[in-house]
C-alpha cells in the first residue's frame, strides 16, 4: 500500500522547492494507485505565519495536486495538523520516558551555550554532553524546585554506533551516532519537536515512502533512531536533490531577483500545467528526450529511480519558455480571462468593460498567443494598441526612411478608405490594391506599412493588427509616417 505525504510547515507561501516536493509525492501516489496526504506541520509555533495554511492549500489546488486526505477533507487518520495531535504525541513521549529511552533535561540555555563554547574551544564538534541523562528523582526535584521546566531528550543509544539510511535516490547513507547528541523531542511547554512529531505522524498515518528535499537528509538518522526505539518499521526514505539558482547557489528565500513562490507565478499569469511540467523536470527526467508532459503523462512515467542525486538548477527563463509552449496551445478564451486583470491593473481596460471589449481583447490574444510567455507580459507586448501616439523602434525608423515610403503610405491610406467593412479580408485587398497601384511588393511594401502602423519591423499578423487598431488610428499613423 503506497501512502505518501506532503507535510509543509505553515511559514509562508508555497515555495518552488515545496511545490516540487508535493508534486513528486503526488505523482508517485498516482503512479502506484496510492494515497497522497497533505499534513500541516505546525508544532514550531514561533515560525508559524497566519493564513499560511490557506495559502499553501490554495497553491496546491491551483497546481491541480489534489489530495486524498488532508485538514480540508479529513481521512482515516485525522487530525492532519500537528497542533491538534498533541495528546497523541504525549502518549508516545510518556512511553519513551517510561522505557528510559528518553529523559528530562534541565539545562538552561545559558548552560547549554557555555557547554557549546567550551567544546568549540577544545576543538570538538559541539553536541549536548548528556549531563542530565541519569539524574535521580531527587536531583530532578531539586531542579524543579528552582522552577526550571525541563525539555525531554531522546537517549541516543550507546550501543548503536552508526545509523544507515537506505535511501531510494541516494543509496545507503550512513551517519555516525557519535555526532548526534541526545536531541530534544519535546520542548519545555510539552510541544514536540519536528523530528519527533514527524515520526509519530508518518507511522500512525501508515506512510510508506517519505519523499522530500535533500535538506532533510540530516534529519533522517534522528528519525530512524526513533523508529528503532519504538520498534517500528521505517518508511522508505527518498531525498530529492537540492534546487540551486543559476549561480549554482542554494536558493535563498530572501533572494528577490528570482520568483520563488508558486503564488508569484499564478499572479503573473502562468499556466499551472506548465509549472507542473517544469517542476517535474527539477530532478526527475524521463527515459526519452521529450520535455513536454501533461500531469497524466507524468503520473504514468514518474519513478523515484529516475530522480537524480545531482542538484537541479532552477532556470526561470526555461520556465517562461515552457509556459509559452503551453500558451501557444491554450484556448484563447482562457488566455483572455488571464490577461484581463493585467490590462485592468495597467489602466487599459475599465472594470465595467463590455462584451465587445472582451471580444476585441480575445482577438488581440490570438495574434500574440505565439509570443506570449505569461499573461502579464501581454501588457507590454500590446502597448502599441493602447497608445494614441506611436513609438518607433530603431529599425522601424530606418525602414520609414526608404524612398518608396510616402507613395506607399498615401496609396494604402486611400485604399483603406475604400474598404467597406474594416475586416481582415478587406484590409488584405487594400494591401493588394496598394501593390498594384505603386508597383512595390514584398518587403518593400509590407515593411513600411508594418513599421508605420506598429512602430516595429516584426510582430503580429499585419492585417489582423490593422483591424484591431481600427481605421482611424491606422489612418493617423499612415499620415504620420509619410512625412
Ligand atoms: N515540515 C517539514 C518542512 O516543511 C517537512 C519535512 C518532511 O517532509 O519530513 O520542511
Amino acid at each position: 500500500n503506497i501512502r505518501v505525504r506532503f507535510a509543509p510547515s505553515p511559514t509562508g507561501h508555497l515555495h518552488i522547492g515545496g511545490a516540487r516536493q508535493a508534486l513528486f509525492n503526488y505523482l508517485f501516489a498516482r503512479r502506484h494507485n496510492g494515497a497522497f496526504i497533505v499534513r500541516i506541520e505546525d508544532t514550531d509555533q514561533a515560525r508559524n505565519v497566519e493564513d499560511a495554511t490557506d495559502k499553501l492549500m490554495q497553491s496546491l489546488k491551483w497546481l491541480g495536486l489534489d489530495w486524498d486526505e488532508s485538514i480540508e477533507n479529513g481521512g482515516p487518520h485525522a487530525p492532519y495538523q500537528s497542533s491538534e495531535r498533541l495528546d497523541i504525541y504525549q502518549t508516545y513521549i510518556d512511553r519513551l520516558l517510561k522505557e528510559k529511552k528518553a529523559y528530562y533535561c534541565y539545562m538552561t540555555s545559558e548552560e547549554l551555550e557555555a557547554e557549546r563554547e567550551a567544546q568549540i574551544a577544545r576543538g570538538e564538534m559541539p553536541k549536548y554532553s548528556g549531563r542530565d541523562r541519569d539524574l535521580t528523582r531527587e536531583q530532578q526535584q531539586a531542579y524543579e524546585a528552582k522552577g526550571i521546566k525541563p525539555v525531554v531528550r531522546f537517549r541516543v543509544p550507546d550501543s548503536e554506533s552508526e545509523v544507515v539510511i537506505d535511501d531510494v535516490i541516494r543509496g545507503q547513507v550512513s551517519f555516525e551516532t557519535d555526532g548526534i547528541g541526545d536531541f530534544v523531542i519535546a520542548r519545555s511547554d510539552g510541544v514536540p519537536t519536528y523530528n519527533f512529531a514527524v515520526v509519530i505522524d508518518d507511522y500512525l498515518m501508515e506512510i510508506s515512502h517519505v519523499i522530500r528535499g535533500e535538506e532533510h537528509l540530516s534529519n533522517a538518522p534522528r528519525q530512524a533512531l526513533l523508529y528503532d526505539a519504538f520498534a517500528w518499521e521505517q518508511p522508505r526514505f527518498a531525498h530529492a536533490p537540492l534546487i540551486l539558482n543559476e549561480d549554482r547557489q542554494k536558493m535563498s528565500k530572501r533572494d528577490e531577483t528570482i520568483m520563488q513562490f508558486v503564488e508569484q507565478y499564478r499572479a503573473s499569469g502562468y499556466l499551472p500545467e506548465a509549472l507542473v511540467n517544469f517542476l517535474a523536470l527539477l530532478g526527475w527526467s524521463p527515459a526519452s528526450e521529450e520535455e513536454k508532459f501533461s500531469v497524466e503523462e507524468l503520473s504514468e512515467r514518474f519513478s523515484l529511480e529516475r530522480v537524480s542525486k545531482a542538484p537541479a538548477v532552477f532556470d526561470q527563463d526555461k520556465l517562461a519558455w515552457m509556459n509559452n509552449q503551453y500558451m501557444k496551445e491554450a484556448d484563447p478564451d482562457r488566455l483572455t480571462a488571464l490577461v484581463i486583470p493585467h490590462l485592468q491593473k495597467a489602466g487599459r481596460l475599465r472594470d465595467d468593460f463590455t462584451e465587445e471589449d472582451r471580444e476585441w481583447i480575445r482577438e488581440l490574444v490570438e495574434i500574440y498567443q505565439e509570443q506570449m510567455h505569461y499573461a502579464e507580459e501581454f501588457v507590454a507586448l500590446t502597448s502599441l494598441f493602447f497608445q494614441s501616439s506611436i513609438d518607433y523602434e530603431g529599425d522601424a525608423l530606418d525602414v520609414l526612411k526608404e524612398p518608396q515610403v510616402p507613395e506607399v503610405m498615401q496609396s494604402f491610406s486611400k485604399q483603406l478608405d475604400g474598404v467597406e467593412t474594416f475586416e481582415v479580408d478587406g484590409i488584405k485587398q487594400a494591401i493588394k490594391a496598394t501593390q498594384k497601384e505603386t508597383g512595390h511588393k514584398g518587403k518593400r511594401l509590407f515593411m513600411p506599412i508594418r513599421a508605420a502602423v506598429t512602430g516595429q519591423t516584426h510582430g503580429p499578423e499585419l492585417p489582423k493588427a490593422i483591424k484591431l487598431l481600427g481605421k482611424e488610428t491606422v489612418q493617423a499613423r499612415l499620415v504620420a509616417a509619410s512625412h
